[in-house]
């Protein structure tokens, strides 16, 4: 059994994570500031006793002592990283440093959840992790884009100064139930829309592609990530290689929850990336890994979540 620390651990993926690492037999200690995150996420969790959540701020130091470090804190959805966009650049590029400096003293390893978002809008279609992206330091993305570009920086500075066992995932368009209504991302904004008979409200043209991976699927990448030898560190793309238009996702979204929702077209977003595909050969190859839940099945089970609590 080992004692696992989760920044974030209250989030979507972190709690799926969380739930994951109990049922390894894991002690779990679950770290948040509940910015995105929710206790409802992990209530089913707090009967465990070897399961642990602490308030804090991953921007603050913190001190515990645990055998290996997910870094998820971050606020993902385009809308809350972009609410106040220093605080995001803070918690990753302060959240890694904090993070990194307790698997420094402990000599532990610790896992960087990076993304996609890193290749910014790609010139090279679809992404390998040699592509080194194309990203807009100063536009509204920035924050959240350049904030996990330098905590990749971090990882790989602190690795070859410091010898830290780093591991870095870029983890691709990930969705699934705990997604919050208000989330913003795009699943779970058409799905809400749908069932509540609302427009599937478009920004753009409907055009530009994203490839998304099912929650479980990605959480089983992430373990199988850590549990590497050290020679190991990444960054490993994580994500389903299967690409979809938005506008597909909309209709695939209307089929499936039966609803009478029309499309309408809103302006695009600021710095869009027009495409997303990750090459996954490396998670193959070092992990093992592939995605096995396709998005026709896994949006039936974040459709019925979301049934279940609207
Ligand atoms: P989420 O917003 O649901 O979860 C993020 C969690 O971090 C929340 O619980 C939030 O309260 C917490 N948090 C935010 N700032 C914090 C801070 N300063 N201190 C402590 N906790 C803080 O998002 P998610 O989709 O679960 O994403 C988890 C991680 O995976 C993020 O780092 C995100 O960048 C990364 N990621 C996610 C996706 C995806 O599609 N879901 C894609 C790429 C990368
Ligand atoms: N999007 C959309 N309608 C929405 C939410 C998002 O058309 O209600 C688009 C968004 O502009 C982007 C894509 O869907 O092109 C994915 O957006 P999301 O915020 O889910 O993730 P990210 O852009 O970070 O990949």
């Amino acid at each position: 059994m080992k004692k696992i620390l989760v920044t974030g651990g209250a989030g979507f993926l972190g709690s799926h994570l969380c739930e994951r690492l109990l049922k390894d037999g894991h002690e779990v200690i679950c770290l948040d500031n509940y910015f995105t995150g929710n206790k409802d996420n992990i209530l089913h969790l707090m009967s465990n006793p070897y399961f642990e959540v602490i308030r804090h701020d991953v921007t603050f130091p913190f001190f515990v002592e645990v055998d290996e470090i997910y870094n998820l804190a971050c606020p993902a959805s385009p809308i809350h990283y972009q609410y106040n966009p220093i605080k995001t650049v803070k918690t990753s590029v302060m959240g890694a440093i904090n993070m990194l400096g307790l698997a420094k003293r402990l000599k532990i390893k610790i896992l960087q959840a990076s993304t996609s978002e890193v290749y910014g809008d790609p010139f090279v279609h679809p992404q390998p992790e040699e592509y080194w992206g194309n990203v807009n330091p100063i536009g509204v993305r920035s924050c959240y884009d350049e904030g996990k570009r330098c905590a990749e920086t971090l990882f790989f500075d602190y690795h070859r100064q410091n010898d830290v066992r780093i591991k870095v995932v870029r983890i691709f368009n990930t969705y699934g139930p705990r997604m919050y209504v208000n989330d913003g991302r795009v699943v779970s904004n058409f799905i809400v829309q749908a069932l509540r008979g609302e427009d599937i409200t478009i920004y753009g043209t409907g055009e530009q592609t994203r490839s998304f991976c099912y929650c479980d699927d990605l959480v089983n990448g992430l373990v199988a990530m850590m549990d590497t030898s050290d020679d190991i560190i990444g960054p490993v793309n994580i994500g389903n290689p299967r690409e979809f238009t938005i506008k597909q996702l909309a209709e695939l979204v209307i089929e499936l929850c039966g609803s009478k929702s029309k499309i309408v077209y809103k302006p695009a977003a600021s710095d869009d990336p027009q495409q997303r595909q990750p090459v996954i050969d490396k998670a193959k190859a070092i992990l093992n890994w592939e995605p096995t839940v396709e998005l026709r099945e896994g949006l039936e089970r974040t459709i019925e979540y979301f049934r279940g609590i609207l």
